[in-house]
């Protein structure tokens, strides 16, 4: 009899599993979503997590391998028939208002660049020569280029692994999960067994881990953004990582994704805040003006998960080692998200990882 393996979680890590676990393993796979709060689906989509200024060792080695991973990703989707990609490499530059401060980050990037060739050509632009790579920018801050950094579709990236699980004769049931007894779990009042259940549940694992009586170190974060639909020719333009909380993402047909808040105190509300939505919109006009010509096209809103510090957690339980858990990915989890996601893949069907992931234990964000 096939073995049965279920994930509950549509989200970037369960998409990204389910895909690789469908080419490769001779089992029946059934991916649960709800849908609700996709954090993946509300995204803005920087890829470049080498000039960040967190210090957590453990969190760099993770996002930069996740980075580097987008590379194999695109390949497997180009073999598996996908033309139009939904990650590109089009650089992001990262600003910072005193010339000491841009100099300090260049050198970081110089630095890091010698382990994670993936960042690609480093370059420096002061205010004035901006406009040659975004004609519409005006600003009185430089920024540093760095070229290997990368914009991604989360929803397109989510739709394209679906379609091809779903070719690959993987089942896609939309619902609401719980965990049943012995090896169960319940959705729309069906009851399906399972071998090996990977939890990628994003925030809301607590309430999924409960009822088996399992404390979960998770807490929710509201993130929303907005979009404008522009006569720009932003197709090249790089993403811009801005001071504070705020990146102007450029794609294709001049659509700017202009976001996204990171708000701690309110829960898993999914409601648009319009007045913090026209804030953000100020501060990117703030850079480039001509986007006040431009009204608000759509705006989203996803729950991020986060743990009490700020790291991600995957792999399986100390004590029921077929259930596989994943979350607590933050602000960066479109990043690490596909790599996780392939590692648990991969841990399933019984190949050999190159990755210590131990420093992810989920041992350490759930208790009994
Ligand atoms: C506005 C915003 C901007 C962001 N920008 C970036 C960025 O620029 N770069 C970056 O690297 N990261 C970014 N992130 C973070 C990134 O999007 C997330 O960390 C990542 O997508 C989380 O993926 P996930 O698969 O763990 O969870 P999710 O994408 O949230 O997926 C989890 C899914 O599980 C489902 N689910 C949960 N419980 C159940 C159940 N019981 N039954 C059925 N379904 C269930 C949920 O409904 C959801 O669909 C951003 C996030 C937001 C919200």
């Amino acid at each position: 009899m096939k073995k049965e393996i279920i994930i509950i979680g549509g989200g970037i890590v369960g998409s990204t599993a389910a895909f690789y676990l469908s080419r490769y393993a001779e089992c029946n796979i059934t991916l649960i979503d709800s849908g609700q709060g996709n954090a993946t689906r509300a995204a803005a989509g920087i890829i470049c997590p080498w000039l960040s200024q967190r210090r957590n060792k453990d969190w760099y080695r993770l996002t930069s391998q996740g980075a580097n991973f987008y590379l194999q990703l695109m390949e497997d989707l180009k073999r598996a028939g996908v033309d139009e990609l939904p990650y590109r490499q089009t650089g992001t530059l990262v600003f910072k208002n005193q010339p000491h401060l841009l100099e300090k980050l260049y050198q970081l990037a110089l630095e890091r660049r010698q382990e994670a060739e993936m960042i690609g050509e480093l370059t420096i632009y002061e205010e004035s020569n901006l406009g040659q790579l975004i004609p519409e920018l005006e600003t009185d801050q430089g920024a540093v280029l760095t070229g290997g950094g990368g914009r991604l579709d989360g929803a397109a990236l989510l739709d394209i692994l679906q379609k091809l699980f779903l070719q690959k004769g993987g089942t896609i049931i939309h619902g609401q999960a719980r965990l049943g007894k012995h090896q169960t779990v319940q959705v729309n009042e069906q009851e399906l067994a399972y071998d090996q259940l990977i939890l990628a549940s994003g925030a809301w694992l607590p309430q999924i881990l409960e009822p088996l009586g399992y404390k979960v170190d998770i807490r929710p974060q509201k993130g929303q953004l907005l979009e404008v639909e522009t006569n720009f020719s932003s197709g090249k333009w790089p993403g811009c990582m801005l001071h504070g909380e705020i990146d102007i993402l450029p794609f294709d047909q001049g659509r700017l994704a202009i976001g996204a808040s990171h708000e701690n105190d309110k829960g898993y509300d999914l409601t648009v805040d319009s007045q913090l939505i026209e804030e953000m919109k100020e501060t990117a006009i703030q850079f480039i003006p001509a986007l006040k010509n431009y009204p608000i096209s759509k705006t989203r809103v996803g729950t991020r998960a986060y743990t009490s510090d700020f790291l991600p957690f995957y792999g399986n339980l100390n004590d029921q080692p077929s259930i596989w858990v994943a979350s607590g990915l933050g602000s960066s989890g479109l990043t690490s998200g596909p790599f996780i996601g392939w590692q648990i893949a991969r841990e399933i069907l019984e190949l050999k990882n190159f990755f210590d992931r131990r420093p992810f234990s989920p041992d350490r964000y759930i208790k009994k």
